[in-house]
């Protein structure tokens, strides 16, 4: 850090200590000052919410400031908005995207991210909606599946086929949307939790002006990297076992009237992995490369699931029972919710294919970290119209 940035820093935190400490503020008023001093993202440059500071001391800027200040986390349903799409707009949206970022971060506008389609979720460079060019706007027609939070959000990620005579990696093109565009339909999809966290999206003549297209014509597949690289980070935490659920296996065991020596190791064993990820996770929380987040996701993703199942499992025959029922509603995103434990199992099976199934990113790991050798693909320099598809 330059001595220049270094007093910026100290000056900015010292703004907000004395600013706070001159009387009570409205949670939108702390975070219009968290953000105008540059500390809602601090390693964004400066206008965009950040002081321009390297990612690793953005971190620990970020630590500091939730402990000393107590500053709220993000709630569930902004971790798009903030771990996904501000990172994907700063560095590649012009700076007449930068007052989104304001609306993110300060009136906590939401965010979705279109992305996957019946026949492009692993294989997302599939992806066959197509947006073409009149002028200077761009005209899209297609359909997108599971799309986190549509029924809530104002503005969306799109990736859109432009060019379907190219491969499929270079055909693509990356634009943002408001949800509220004409031709934009939202649909619930009912999942095994009951509730439809997520939706299928239809878009028919929907028009985005060229100036919401964030990189080149062509260079979609670019863009998306950034946003699934951000989004995998974004995820470690989601994924993780909420609200201490190790600690509330161990209280469910203590009540339990059918114990038995296996399962007591099982349980220890799952409280060591979940020590274990904590701290790798903290450890690592200030990797700039992104390169550790399919390893947290991945770990993150499989304990959960290992840990919601073995404390169903101590409910015995209750756990066949399912007492919400199948009502289909909305979850409440407002905040992190406390779930019951047969809710819990049930969403954690999603913890595996949301953000890239586990398959997905151990093949990541392989290639891209480990140098390993790449699995074959057949149709990677074929024109995207000539692929065999689903
Ligand atoms: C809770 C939840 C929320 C989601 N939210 C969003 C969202 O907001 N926006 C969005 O765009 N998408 C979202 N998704 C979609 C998610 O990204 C996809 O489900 C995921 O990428 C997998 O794609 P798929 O379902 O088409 O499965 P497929 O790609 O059909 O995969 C099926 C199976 O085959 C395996 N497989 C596929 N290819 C390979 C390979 N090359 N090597 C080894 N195994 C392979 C997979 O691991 C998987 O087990 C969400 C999904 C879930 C569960």
């Amino acid at each position: 850090m330059t001595a220049t940035t270094a007093s910026a820093l100290d000056g900015a935190i010292e703004n907000l200590r004395s600013w706070l400490d001159a009387g009570h503020r409205t949670p939108q008023e702390i975070r219009a000052t968290v953000y105008r001093l540059g500390l809602a993202w601090p390693h964004f440059p400066t206008g965009a919410g950040g002081l321009g500071l390297d990612p690793v001391t953005g971190v620990a800027v970020t630590a500091r400031l939730s402990a000393e200040f107590g500053l709220p986390a993000v709630p569930a349903r902004s971790v798009i908005a903030c771990g996904m799409a501000a990172p994907t707009l700063v560095a590649h949206g012009g700076g007449h995207h930068h007052p989104l970022l304001r609306r993110i971060y300060v009136d906590q506008e939401i965010w979705c991210q279109l992305f996957s389609e019946p026949s492009a979720g692993s294989d997302l460079a599939n992806v066959a909606t197509t947006a073409r060019r009149d002028g200077d706007r761009w005209v899209v027609n297609g359909a997108k599946v599971w799309t986190s939070l549509a029924h809530e959000a104002q503005w969306a990620m799109l990736l859109a086929r432009t060019d379907p005579d190219a491969p499929k990696h270079r055909g693509l093109t990356y634009f943002i949307v408001r949800l509220d565009a004409p031709g934009v339909s939202v649909r619930p999809l009912f999942q095994i939790t009951g509730e439809a966290e997520f939706n299928e999206v239809l878009l028919d003549d929907v028009v985005i002006p060229d100036s919401d297209r964030l990189g080149g014509v062509g260079d979609g597949w670019s863009v998306a990297i950034t946003t699934l690289t951000s989004e995998r980070g974004a995820l470690s935490n989601v994924a993780r076992p909420g609200g201490n659920a190790v600690d509330r296996a161990v209280r469910l065991w203590h009540q339990c009237e059918h114990r038995n020596p296996v399962d007591q190791v099982r349980l220890a064993d799952l409280w060591i992995r979940d020590r274990l990820v904590t701290a790798t996770l903290n450890r690592t929380a200030d990797d700039p490369t992104g390169s550790t987040g399919p390893m947290h996701k991945v770990l993150s993703a499989e304990l959960h699931q290992d840990v919601a199942e073995f404390t169903a499992g101590l409910l015995g025959r209750g756990a066949l029972e399912y007492p919400r029922g199948y009502p289909m509603t909305r979850p409440d995103t407002s905040a992190e919710a406390e779930h019951d434990l047969l809710y819990d199992y049930l969403r954690s099976r999603g913890s595996s294919i949301e953000g890239g199934t586990s398959e997905i990113l151990r093949n990541i790991i392989g290639e891209r970290i480990l140098g390993l050798e790449p699995e074959p693909r057949v149709d990677k320099a074929v024109p995207w119209r000539e692929t065999r598809r689903g």
